[in-house]
């Protein structure tokens, strides 16, 4: 489809009219409406630490009503088109962060792997090697939490080798013992089953896991604050250099054009929603009290801002790519 002559376009649509159907139905179904930053990937710092945010796609997610548990179609149109968003689908990019730390070099989440959550994602390795950064230095990778977009760009595509097999892969003792209990497959929804599968066949068989319990340092200047909600061990992670702070916040305020206004909103995504809305709150409190610059992965492209109070919800300000 991809490669059809004009004359192909022209007898394709003329076929899908004589059906009766709609020709956008015969665009591809991963035709992209977004277009891809000028550059996947920015640089900047915190303290002494340089941060690198390599781009790794986006997921058009089409409006569906199970979306929000709390808030329909109109109410999540309403809110993206007040975030200057498109409203025909809901905007799910995904932003990786590459910390260096003097001469090591500690990544978050893995990215979704080439062609294995959308055909729209995927890129971040291709970014990570365009902003000079060797994937098989990476020394550590901080994982908030076992969600496919955070964690396939660990497996190669059919075979699940490891992609970083020399790295330290750290993630909290309550996410990866919730995901590899026996029995959990079974107990997981029908949309899960395959995940959690993925889950148990490959990761007990990895040994460079390190499963931290509390909120610890995990890297130098890097401390892991337990967010649970969105999963049952969902972490952020906090980076301090000099008088500088970035809260790496993961999903925990997922998409902030969504969420910052309407905190409250519990997505289908967030596993258990009242605690995912509780952790939340505080925080977004808590990088308002300290003043701190925040970024996430489904936050807009380079996925750093800063957030202020706005009645009972937040406002969220990007910084500019
Ligand atoms: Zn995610």
């Amino acid at each position: 489809m991809l490669n059809m002559s004009r004359r192909d376009f022209v007898v394709t649509t003329g076929l899908a009219a004589a059906f009766g159907l709609n020709a956008r139905l015969v665009v591809p179904a991963f035709a992209q409406k977004t277009p891809d930053p000028p550059k996947g990937f920015v640089n900047y710092k915190v303290g002494s630490v340089d941060v690198t945010a390599l781009y790794d796609g986006i997921w058009e997610k089409p409006q569906d009503p199970a979306f929000i548990k709390n808030a329909s179609v109109d109410e999540t149109k309403d809110a993206l088109a007040k975030a200057g968003l498109p409203t025909d689908f809901v905007s799910i990019p995904l932003t990786v962060v590459v910390l260096k730390l003097g001469d090591r070099y500690v990544m978050v989440d893995s990215g979704s792997g080439g062609g294995q959550w959308q055909p729209t994602a995927g890129k971040t390795m291709t970014n990570m090697k365009a902003a000079g950064i060797d994937p098989s230095k990476i020394n550590t990778i901080l994982i908030s939490h076992f969600h496919p977009d955070h964690i396939f760009g660990l497996m190669e595509k059919g075979t699940n080798q490891p992609v970083f097999p020399n790295a330290e892969l750290v993630v909290t003792a309550n996410e990866y013992k919730w995901w590899t209990e026996p029995g959990r497959v079974e107990k997981l929804p029908e949309a899960r089953k395959g995940l959690g599968q993925r889950i148990q066949t490959v990761f007990p068989t990895w040994k460079n896991f390190k499963l931290i319990e509390g909120d610890k340092e995990v890297a130098p200047g890097v401390q892991l604050i337990n967010a649970p909600g969105h999963t049952p061990g969902h972490a952020a992670f906090l980076v301090g250099s000099g008088n500088q702070q970035l809260m790496i916040s993961n999903d925990t305020a997922y998409v902030p054009g969504l969420l910052a206004p309407h905190p409250e909103w519990q997505g289908a995504y967030d596993q258990d929603g009242p605690l995912a809305v509780e952790t939340r709150r505080k925080l977004l409190d808590r990088v308002i009290a300290d003043k701190m610059m925040v970024c996430g992965a489904h936050f807009p492209f380079p996925g750093a801002g800063a957030f202020t109070k706005d009645g009972s919800g937040y406002a969220f300000k990007p910084v500019q790519s």
